[in-house]
């Protein structure tokens, strides 16, 4: 499900458009004020990186990163496609 960018704010008051990361695993990560250096997956509440992300979302980015270190093109954190 994506966020309507009509509606200006999401859950985490930061506008659709904004400080936002696509996820291999189809999750959208925005950015954590909190700890002013992570992102949060909006999809299963994990920090972006950390131990605490499912292990789906864990293979996902492995899998890119593998690709990518074979010398594929990675996976486009920033890509502003949904
Ligand atoms: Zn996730």
């Amino acid at each position: 499900m994506k966020p309507n960018p009509v509606q200006s704010e999401n859950q985490f008051g930061l506008a659709w458009g904004m400080d936002v990361m696509r996820l291999p695993c189809h999750g959208t990560a925005y950015f954590d004020e909190q700890s002013g250096i992570s992102y949060r997956c909006a999809d299963c509440g994990a920090v972006v990186g950390s131990i605490g992300m499912p292990q789906v979302c864990q293979a996902e980015a492995q899998k890119w990163q593998l690709q990518k270190a074979l010398g594929g093109t990675g996976w486009d954190y920033w890509s502003e496609e949904i």
